[in-house]
């Protein structure tokens, strides 16, 4: 029975504590994917169908530079992951 009531606190948290901080499922925004229109870019305020990558070579791995196929400008660079995932 404690179990269960565990659960259900831990599944609802907001019925039993109504002044908790934790949003409610329905108050969450909604990540949706979609492809009809592209992002645009920030920069230069043209859709992006595409985008451009530079590799980027070091001693500690490969990243990548992501740029504006339009105005070239940098939108993003990959994380590094470490010496043997790189
Ligand atoms: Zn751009």
């Amino acid at each position: 029975m404690g179990f269960i009531l565990l659960l259900l606190i831990l599944k609802y948290p907001n019925k039993f504590f109504p002044f908790s901080v934790l949003p409610m499922e329905d108050e969450m925004i909604e990540i949706k994917e979609q492809y009809r229109e592209g992002p645009i870019c920030p920069y230069c305020e043209q859709e992006l169908r595409s985008i451009y990558l530079h590799r980027i070579r070091s001693i500690l791995g490969k990243r990548f530079i992501y740029f504006c196929p339009h105005c070239r400008k940098v939108l993003g660079l990959s994380h590094r992951k470490g010496f043997w995932m790189g």
